[in-house]
């Protein structure tokens, strides 16, 4: 029998707890009254969204508050500075609902809720109009966030899109329908790679993601369409039990056929999301359509700030079939400060995990920053006669000529973004221009 015929197992019926389900999700796990309390006060700020499968089988009860992925889905203490937590805590208890609304909303105002200008740049235009949920940084690939896939499964802490969850329509990517992209496609066939990114795209039903994928498929410049999505992480059932589990293998069994590359770009935070007998499932199940799983993360205090981690993930991604792809370097927006890991720290623990691995998962790249100008990988450090070095490389440029390209930045201890680094005085100058305008503007070449 394929893996792709029907499975025999219950459904397992999708339901969400957001901020009105805190007391139950407490008194069925052992929440303890001081944590519930903290949760409920940083989630009037940040997103806040599990599962029952995170519930039941991810989170590990017993570990909390220090279990990663308690961590990585419960808003939680330290994620906001502590007079930000001690105002709402007040304002909370006092039922102060203006006075809560307004703190709420200037806090967020302070957690830079759009990193690198992804709302004003990149944005590509049809006819002098600009197009809406779609973003064109990189020559090749076309960003598109259908507008019903702008939710996930479960809502990370760390997610850099958080302020498109928190209820401001104007906050949201979203494109309504693929009219506009397909009528874009056709005018660039330079772009080979759709991103169907959100959110997350894998929330639609199948019959909805089709409307979109199919047209797509119509366009023969087009080569490959990527999904970006957690949904084997959080809800892994969407492609083993639910109703249309077995029609979106179909779907992309359908992209394969078209002689496209059907590719799921996997978010796995920690090895644990990998090794639930749902998750190993649904990853054969999507295999077996001929898909390409590639993975990504970033790397986070709290939740991976580990070598063996990181081992564990890319091992067991390679025992799986899929391919460790992208350690990210987690972007300057929400409570960053309690997410941030130092470049120098990044670039340790990436070569750590990376040293121990066999030849076939050294496909993962990394830790790699996605900048204003592009991706750029610290390749790792160096003793020079001038002192000591971050390698640095464009992984991926707006500007092709960039690609590949090596560059050097002053050592620091402390600096966990391009903008804190000091480049090198003998950058070329092309590398130097893109890099000045970096997240927040400033020019960073010395
Ligand atoms: S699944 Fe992705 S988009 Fe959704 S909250 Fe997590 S990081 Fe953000």
């Amino acid at each position: 029998m394929s893996l792709t015929a029907a499975f025999a197992e219950e459904p397992v019926r999708f339901r969400s707890f957001g901020p009105h389900h805190l007391s139950e999700v407490a008194a069925r796990h052992g929440l303890r009254p001081e944590l519930l309390d903290a949760v409920r006060t940083i989630s009037h700020v940040l997103p806040f969204r599990v599962n029952e499968y995170v519930l039941t089988h991810l989170v590990d009860w017993d570990r909390v508050p220090d279990d990663p992925i308690f961590r990585l889905v419960f808003p939680q203490r330290g994620m906001l500075a502590e007079a930000e937590e001690a105002e709402l805590a007040r304002l909370s208890r006092a039922d102060d609902r203006r006075g809560l609304r307004e703190a709420v909303s200037r806090i967020r105002a302070g957690l830079n809720p759009h990193p690198a200008g992804q709302q004003q740049l990149n944005v590509p235009t049809l006819e002098g109009a600009d197009l809406p949920g779609m973003q064109h940084k990189y020559r090749e690939t076309v960003l598109y966030f259908p507008q019903q896939g702008q939710t996930c499964h479960a809502y990370c802490t760390y997610c850099f899109r958080w302020a498109q969850f928190v209820g401001d329509a104007d906050l949201r990517f979203a494109a309504p329908g693929p009219d506009l992209l397909t009528r874009y496609l056709r005018r660039h066939p330079a772009v080979t790679d759709v991103l169907m990114t959100g959110g997350d795209p894998m929330i639609m039903s199948t019959e909805r993601l089709r409307s979109h994928i199919e047209p797509i498929l119509r366009v023969d410049t087009v080569r490959t369409v990527r999904i970006g999505t957690k949904s084997v992480a959080y809800w892994p059932y969407r492609f083993t039990t639910d109703s249309d589990a077995d029609d979106v293998l179909r779907l992309f069994e359908q992209v394969v056929a078209s002689g496209r590359t059907m590719a799921v770009m996997a978010h796995f935070s920690h090895p644990r999301e990998l090794r639930t007998a749902a998750a190993s499932r649904a990853l054969a199940r999507i295999r077996a359509t001929g898909a390409v799983v590639y993975c990504q993360a970033p790397l986070v205090k709290h939740v991976n700030d580990d070598p063996h981690v990181w081992t564990d993930m890319w091992r067991d991604q390679l025992s799986a079939g899929l391919v460790p792809y992208y350690m990210f370097v987690e972007r300057d927006t929400g409570p960053r400060e309690y997410f941030k890991v130092p470049l120098a720290r990044a670039v340790e623990i990436f070569q750590a995990a990376y040293r121990t691995l066999p030849g076939l998962a050294r496909t993962v790249r990394g830790p790699s920053m996605s900048a204003t100008p592009g991706k750029v990988v610290v390749d790792g450090v160096e003793e020079a006669a001038d002192g000591r070095h971050f390698r640095l490389r464009m992984a991926q440029a707006r500007d092709p000529a960039l690609v590949g390209r090596p560059f050097r930045a002053r050592f620091s201890e402390t600096a966990s973004w391009l903008d804190e680094l000091e480049i090198d005085p003998g950058t070329p100058a092309d590398i130097v221009d893109a890099l000045a305008a970096t997240a927040n503007g400033s020019a960073v070449a010395s």
